[in-house]
């Protein structure tokens, strides 16, 4: 467990996974962070980062003789966004709790997407078979979620229900953003102890920018942006309407919610240690409290 509102990131890369030389220094798996907040664990998508957290978790878990006990909130089902649970190792573990929250994309289910990832012939051991307690429901951007100290999340309608501001409670809110194919893509802000972070990965960026992202986003102290392509690729490999951003667009959103610190993320596979360095000095220029993301960097809000 770790004390305050503690960012780690485990996996930054889009696509798929790319291990070798090249991609040493920013790191190779793909989406997934680690989010502890008044000793909450929150897990934001479980690309193949999630596997590293997973042992790390069970290793710390067990020296303390307690159990595992986490919310993990998928932006989407895409499999650079899921491949890694199959592997995530708290899952095993009879003893472990698993808070799961997703969007409904066109009928499907969270549940039922990640039960299709996990069948045969394509996995030898299907998602209800996992000994762990997992509770999965489907989160729309009605709803906010609210952990408490006893670390169960609360789910509530905010315009049907009352919601408290207590501010020992974690608050999760939702913004379904349409700009990424097949179903959209859901963003978080997680808010605790007065501080907040927004997940914005998988959403592509448009003229004058996401005015409702921009305005969930205002105020943040920490903005994760998906900044994928370059603009020169954006324009004229083209990538236009895949569903991911560059840093200028990130850049834009940051500055017009007036984000305190902007973490460029979900880096194209194609992308090296070298292409990520000249991407951060140049967006630096645009907004000087900008880093690109890598796997361990850990921001302390
Ligand atoms: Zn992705
Ligand atoms: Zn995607």
């Amino acid at each position: 467990m770790e004390d305050g509102f503690v960012v780690r990131f485990r996996g930054v890369r889009g696509a798929h996974p790319v291990p070798g030389k090249a991609t040493l220094k920013y790191g190779g798996n793909t989406p997934c962070v680690e989010v502890w907040a008044g000793g909450r664990l929150l897990i934001l998508d479980a690309g193949t980062g999630i596997v590293n957290l997973g042992d790390n978790m069970l290793a710390r878990h067990r020296q303390a003789g307690k159990p595992v006990v986490a919310t993990i909130l998928f932006s989407h089902t895409h499999p650079d966004h899921t491949q890694g649970f199959p592997f995530f190792n708290p899952a095993y573990e009879g003893t472990s709790t698993l808070y799961m929250f997703g969007p409904k994309t066109f009928d499907q289910d969270l549940e039922e997407a990640l039960s299709r990832a996990m069948l045969a012939p394509t996995f030898p051991v299907s998602l209800e078979e996992l000994p762990s307690l997992k509770i999965i429901s489907t989160i729309t951007e009605n709803e906010v979620i609210l952990i408490g100290p006893e670390h169960e999340p609360q789910v509530r309608n905010v315009y049907r229900e009352p919601v408290t501001s207590d501010p020992d409670l974690v608050r999760v809110d939702v913004y379904r953003s349409p700009f990424h194919p097949s179903g959209s893509v859901s963003v978080f802000k997680i808010a605790w102890g007065g501080k907040s972070m927004v997940y914005a990965t998988d959403t592509e960026g448009t003229y004058g920018g996401d005015s409702r992202l921009i305005q969930f986003a205002s105020g943040c102290d920490l903005l994760i942006h998906d900044a994928q392509y370059t603009a020169e690729e954006y324009v004229n490999v083209p990538r236009q309407g895949w569903g991911h951003s560059t840093p200028e667009m990130a850049v834009g959103v940051a500055t017009r919610a007036r984000a305190k610190q902007l973490v460029l993320f979900h880096h194209d596979p194609a992308h090296t240690d070298t292409d990520l360095d000249a991407i951060q000095a140049r967006a630096q220029e645009l907004f000087a409290n900008c880093l690109v993301a890598y796997e361990r960097l850990t921001i302390r809000l």
